[in-house]
């Protein structure tokens, strides 16, 4: 029986690394030759194991292995990367993945059936549609909304697709790979710089942040600089400056995060008062009635500083999204197996999205595991992580994968 092998996954990293990346970083960008020759190389690896592989509708890859019962643990991550991305960014879910089914292999039929899925673009770094194959995976794609998209050499996005085996117009068809998924868990960076400020080697998600994102515009009146009195000012760009510090203690009050992105002004001009000033504003929250909240105080807030400075305000909606809390039993498997493995854990919301969250939308238990990123940066090529850290959590995710496989039996 051959127990679980950490350093064999730091290993394969490596050899990723080598084989599609470059001096400026990871260059597995989804539906391009470099990312295809990442599966190729994925697939070998799996080849050795006694799993069923296939690639669904929407680009995902599956490892299967069969188990006494039908019901699915799914363990994933995503081979693609950003251009000149880091070596760890997605691939180590993957790879940790591949670790874990070969030692659950290894010891025989399994109680449950374990999955490994690659999911496709999760970056959306050549179209602009990130979770591209997740959200495949959990119906929320719209295909009409992809038609048209273009990269940068002018080729469509099904035309890109399409030569890797896509049907945008089929994606959705994965959905059937929901079918007896009992539990989802992944394994990645954080990307941030939360573990690595407390000297922390790893943390359980408790779910990733839902978003509201407006464009608010002010209008006053222009008039001149200099002949224009202080008190007969219609300023625009007040009610964007008395907001944005507004929006911070609010976000500061509900223990979350919002950003005044970028401001612009017309006419622009030193010599005149501000007619338009149109702002940002991105606030996130873990929960849905706490972001409501705060969208509503920055609403009333912008209201009552416009009469203030008796000028008008409108808000545009950009985009928005509800947050996805995991599930509370695997959230505490998480903590335990991070405590066992590094002594310490510590729980903590993920601002970026992933693929967990288009799992967690379907309804599907989930959860996900952090391993400290250093300098707390990513998407770029100094993207780094101890390697002590990896094998920790190598080894937090197989025990994670022990305790769900038995809620899983339990539960059954
Ligand atoms: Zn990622």
């Amino acid at each position: 029986m051959s127990a679980l092998n950490p350093q064999r996954t730091i290993n394969e990293l490596k050899e990723l690394r080598a084989l599609t990346g470059d001096a400026d970083g990871a260059q597995r960008v989804a539906f391009t030759p470099t990312w295809a020759k990442a599966r190729a190389w994925y697939r070998a690896k799996l080849a050795e194991l006694p799993v069923d592989v296939h690639q669904d509708a929407a680009g995902n890859l599956w490892a299967t292995l069969k188990g006494k019962s039908e019901s699915a643990l799914i363990i994933g991550g995503h081979i693609d990367s950003v251009p000149n991305g880091g070596w760890l960014d997605g691939c180590l879910g993957v790879l940790t993945g591949l670790e874990v089914l070969r030692r659950i292999a290894a010891a025989g039929t399994p109680a449950v059936t374990v999955r490994v899925v690659d999911w496709a673009d999760e970056e959306g770094a050549r179209f602009g549609r990130s979770l591209f194959g997740s959200s495949g995976f959990s119906g929320s794609l719209v295909a009409d909304e992809l038609r048209n998209l273009v990269d940068k050499q002018g080729i469509k996005l099904p035309d890109a697709v399409k030569a890797h085996g896509i049907d945008l117009d089929r994606m959705t068809d994965a959905a059937v790979e929901q079918k007896n998924a009992k539990a989802y868990l992944e394994l990645h960076i954080e990307q941030g710089p939360v573990l690595l400020s407390k000297d922390l080697p790893m943390g359980v998600v408790l779910g990733t942040f839902g978003v509201e994102r407006h464009a608010i515009t002010f209008t006053g009146q222009a008039a001149h600089s200099g002949s224009t009195p202080m008190s007969h000012r219609k300023d625009a760009l007040g009610g964007v400056s008395k907001l944005h510090l507004a929006v911070r203690e609010i976000a500061v009050k509900h223990g979350a995060v919002a950003t005044v992105g970028s401001v612009t002004t017309k006419p622009g001009i030193v010599t005149s008062v501000v007619a338009e000033a149109e702002m940002t504003l991105d606030q996130r929250h873990l929960d849905a009635t706490a972001l409501a909240a705060m969208y509503n105080e920055a609403r009333t807030e912008s209201e009552r500083i416009a009469k203030e400075e008796n000028i008008g305000v409108a808000w545009r909606k950009i985009w928005t999204i509800q947050p996805f809390p995991f599930h509370p039993d695997l959230i505490e498997f998480g903590d335990a197996a991070i405590k066992e493995t590094c002594g310490v854990s510590h729980r903590l919301p993920s601002g970026p999205l992933h693929d967990a969250a288009e799992v967690c939308r379907t309804g599907i238990p989930t959860v996900m595991l952090f391993v400290q990123s250093l300098h707390g940066i990513s998407h770029n090529k100094i993207e780094d992580t101890k390697e002590e850290h990896l094998a920790m959590a190598v080894q937090a995710m197989d025990k994670l994968a022990s305790k769900t496989i038995n809620w899983i039996e339990r539960n059954a």
